[in-house]
């Protein structure tokens, strides 16, 4: 600029027009920063496909530092793009529903689980108030109430056998976050629980009772005669025993369930555990004369434990005992075949309807409640069993006919099949 302007002036001064050659100078001047300007919004405009254009002087160093500003711009711009696009896919990909709520409770944002969960769809629901889609007084209530400490529990509106649990977070400038859960499962424990402290109480009560009537029987003095106070002790007895088999079939299950799965694991020799249990099959006939007979492969043991697969034969061999008429024929078999290794207790017995099959496992299901109770069970029988053979990786087949009998077989996988000397069959 001095050069420029000094010059332009020495050369007035010479020539007679100073004033003059100034003014060429500045126009000149002046060009130059036009031309500059020009090329710097040519260069703006086309900015992504060019360097900037070479310029001397504070031009350059504008350009420069603009260029600089433009290229960190552009870096952070995609990192946050990164970023966003990463937060949208985790948050789209949440089990849980998630729904952005605007001040004014629109709906602003949803993931695709809130889709499956409310049913929202993304062209038409954007930007509806969400009470207007989930249409329930008690979740209008609980938005308008604003106190979202606790979450709000309700049927599903898409599915009557489904529960969510909505939770609200505000954040933000008043905006909420909805976050709904399908607590189904939760709900199906609930009741589950609820179900079973009833049925305790109730095969509880019961014994209870009668032995309460006859205590008060003897208080009152009414069973004084040494024949009836006998009587009162014995169905006392008899009460009392189904009180502690039932206890000791509910600490059963509360250890299969509680304890770590198949710690301790063990060979167990089965055949010996069947022998035995063949023996007291035959005492629990008694009188009733079953023909009670065990085939069995002595070479086949199980990788198990003992006392847990000893109570679950023991159930079935019971079982078949009590549900089959007097002289009766029941047949044990413990085999291995190409794939699996099964026991099998098959009876002629009372058989069971095809409607109950399936529901035979549940704690407390019983077909006939009065012939149980009459035989001592407790219904928690074959629950145990199912429990058991969970527990070893096997499955319970049960095949059955009223009037013809059952056939209750645990397969085993060949994984836990222990073989032990050669193969005799007894
Ligand atoms: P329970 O203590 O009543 O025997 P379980 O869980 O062992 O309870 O058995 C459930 C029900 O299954 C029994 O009440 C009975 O009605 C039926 N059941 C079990 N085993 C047999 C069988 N071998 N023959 C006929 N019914 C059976």
């Amino acid at each position: 600029m001095a050069a420029l302007f000094g010059g332009a002036l020495l050369l007035g001064w010479l020539v007679g027009v100073p004033h003059g050659a100034f003014t060429l100078a500045l126009i000149v001047y002046l060009g130059w920063h036009l031309y500059n300007l020009y090329r710097l919004e040519r260069w703006y405009q086309r900015r992504k496909k060019r360097e900037p254009p070479d310029a001397a002087g504070i031009w350059g160093e504008a350009f420069n530092h603009i260029y600089q500003l433009q290229r960190s711009n552009r870096q952070r711009k995609k990192r946050l793009a990164s970023i966003l696009s990463r937060f949208n896919e985790s948050t789209a990909a949440l089990p849980d529903a998630t729904v952005v709520l605007t001040r004014d409770d629109c709906i602003e944002w949803f993931n695709k689980a809130a889709k499956r969960y409310l049913g929202l769809q993304a062209k038409q629901d954007i930007g509806q108030r969400i009470d207007n889609l989930i249409r329930h007084s008690r979740f209008s209530e609980f938005l308008a109430r604003g106190d979202f400490s606790e979450p709000l529990e309700l049927v599903s509106p898409l599915d009557e056998q489904r529960y969510l649990s909505f939770r609200v977070v505000p954040y933000g400038n008043k905006q909420k976050l909805l976050v709904v859960r399908d607590i189904s499962r939760l709900k199906r424990l609930e009741r589950t629980r609820s179900d079973f402290v009833a049925n305790v109480s109730h095969e509880l009560r019961t014994p209870l009772t009668v032995v309460r009537g006859y205590l008060e029987n003897m208080i009152d003095g009414a069973a004084h005669e040494a024949k009836q106070r006998a009587q009162c002790l014995q169905q006392m007895q008899a009460q009392t025993e189904r009180m502690i088999h039932l206890v000791e079939d509910l600490l059963m299950l509360s250890r299969l369930e509680n304890e770590e799965k198949m710690v301790a694991c063990s060979a167990v020799a089965v055949p010996a555990i069947l022998v035995a249990l063949l023996d007291d099959a035959r005492t629990l006939s008694g009188k009733r004369g079953h023909h009670v007979t065990l085939e069995s492969d002595t070479s086949v043991w199980l990788k198990g434990r003992e006392r847990e697969l000893s109570s679950a034969f023991s159930n079935l061999i019971f079982n078949a005992v009590l549900y089959t008429p007097n002289g009766g024929h029941i047949a044990l078999r413990w085999y291995r075949d190409d794939e699996n290794v099964c026991f099998e207790v098959q009876d002629d017995g009372v058989g069971i309807a095809a409607q109950h099959v399936h529901r035979l496992t549940e704690r407390f299901y019983r077909v006939d409640a009065g012939r149980s109770r009459e035989y001592g069970g407790t219904g928690l029988g074959l629950a145990i069993v199912k429990h058991v053979l969970d527990r070893h990786e096997a499955r319970l087949e049960i095949e059955s006919q009223p009037g013809r009998g059952s056939l209750f077989r645990c397969v085993f996988t060949k994984s836990v099949l222990v073989e032990r000397d050669a193969p005799r069959v007894l």
